[in-house]
């Protein structure tokens, strides 16, 4: 039976009758044998975020992916609410879609808060004043229907920069008379770490929700609306988080073709990206595991630095190599490529073409963002092509160099 109770850690309805569904939890465990039928239930996680914290297992029918329509829907009672709106963003992954999705979705009167979770992958060559004003600049140009009211630069993980941001959030929230914030964002982008460190960490914000949300490196873990109530000990002030199911970026690279759970937790960088530099003539390619082949089709020799986890392989081949699946299974079997993903062929893909002009040896040219995985920035002088085929075809894009 479908009971009306959300299960804590993702906020997916808990259920008795199939095990594949989200929320499933065995009647046995809902109601101990013996306990009296009158007493009300206790809340429980369900069995999926029982697996995901104990034993990081998930099967790949537990891989619930949240289609935008079904997104849109969960997130329909935000058009007509006045709340204040928090967008996250991986910085591994700083796709505009979703700033104005969230715009969109947004109440006119709402204020939106921009935040850009783990910082601390940045690479140290990166300044800090220089990737804010890179991050606005995005903001701009992503059709957002206003200017956010803030942007912060955090890691939820390390704790840096959570409480300004949680500061900017209380005063929007007092400035708007509301106290409802929602927190959105693609799944993965650490939305649910972050709730989790507001929770337990920060001073002033010290009521105790009964138990933490789930948090795991499978995309989709949280599948409904989870809401958080919390007071301020010192002022008695209240506010209401509201942690929302991410979307699950159908075409991600990580989601199609990463066969277990090891591989997804080792394309998720844990320490702060250094690149690894080659020098491509034409004809070469770069191999990032199985996963992604950077080739440079025209043009002069130029630099490809990766910035990718560091259990990532990063090699080179001859872009020919590409072309051939067998070359791609040999050498994922052998070792020389990890992670594989070699659930789906990566030959058959058609390459994304991407031209880059005016290249000077001063600084990088453009960046390749490979979402969920990282980047390669490109440095040359003059023009160059180059193709890009990711495993199944996931999406990939170029931007102005961070
Ligand atoms: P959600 O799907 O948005 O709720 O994301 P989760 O909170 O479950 O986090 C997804 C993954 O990102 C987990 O493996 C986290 O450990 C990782 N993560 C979250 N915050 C940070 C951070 O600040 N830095 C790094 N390096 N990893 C993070």
């Amino acid at each position: 039976a479908l009971l009306q109770l959300p299960c804590p850690g993702c906020g997916a309805h808990l259920q008795d009758d199939d095990p594949d569904a989200p929320g499933y939890l065995p009647a046995r465990a809902l109601r101990p044998k013996g306990q009296n039928a009158e007493k009300p239930l206790t809340s429980k996680v369900c069995q999926r975020c029982f697996h995901l914290t104990h034993y990081s297992k998930i099967s790949a029918k537990g891989l619930t992916l949240m289609s935008p329509e079904q997104f849109r829907e969960i997130l329909a009672p935000l058009a007509k609410q006045r709340a204040v709106v928090v967008c996250m963003l991986d910085i591994l992954d700083l796709s505009s879609s979703m700033l104005k999705e969230v715009s969109q979705l947004a109440n006119a009167q709402s204020p939106v808060l921009v935040v850009i979770n783990k910082a601390d992958l940045l690479p140290s060559s990166v300044k800090l004043g220089h990737i804010m004003q890179w991050i606005w600049k995005r903001c701009a140009a992503s059709g957002m229907r206003r200017r956010p009211r803030a942007v912060y630069l955090i890691s939820a993980e390390r704790g840096l920069g959570i409480r300004g941001f949680v500061q900017g959030l209380v005063a929007a929230a007092r400035e708007s008379r509301t106290d409802h914030i929602y927190i959105m964002g693609a799944a993965n982008v650490g939305k649910s770490t972050l709730l989790n460190r507001i929770i337990r960490g920060h001073p002033g914000h010290g009521s105790k929700p009964t138990r933490e949300l789930t948090t795991s490196v499978v995309p989709g873990t949280t599948l409904g609306m989870v809401r958080l109530p919390l007071k301020n000990a010192a002022t008695g002030e209240r506010i209401v988080i509201m942690d929302t199911p991410g979307i699950v970026e159908p075409r991600r690279v990580n989601l199609l073709c990463l066969e277990d759970i090891s591989e997804m937790k080792g394309i998720l960088p844990r320490r702060r990206l250094r690149g690894i530099t080659y020098r491509l003539e034409q004809g070469k390619s770069l191999w990032l595991g199985g996963l992604v082949n950077i080739a440079l089709a025209e043009g002069k020799p130029w630099f490809f630095t990766a910035y990718v986890s560091e259990q990532v392989t990063v090699h080179v081949s001859d872009a020919s190599k590409a072309l051939n699946e067998t070359y791609r299974v040999q050498s994922v079997k052998n070792g020389l490529l990890w992670p594989g993903g070699l659930r789906v062929p990566l030959a058959t893909v058609e390459p994304v073409r991407m031209c880059v002009e005016h290249g000077t040896w001063k600084r990088t040219c453009a960046d390749i963002v490979i979402p969920g995985l990282g980047w390669v920035a490109l440095l040359g002088s003059g023009s160059c092509t180059v193709h890009v085929r990711v495993a199944g075809g996931g999406t990939v894009w170029k931007q102005e160099p961070l």
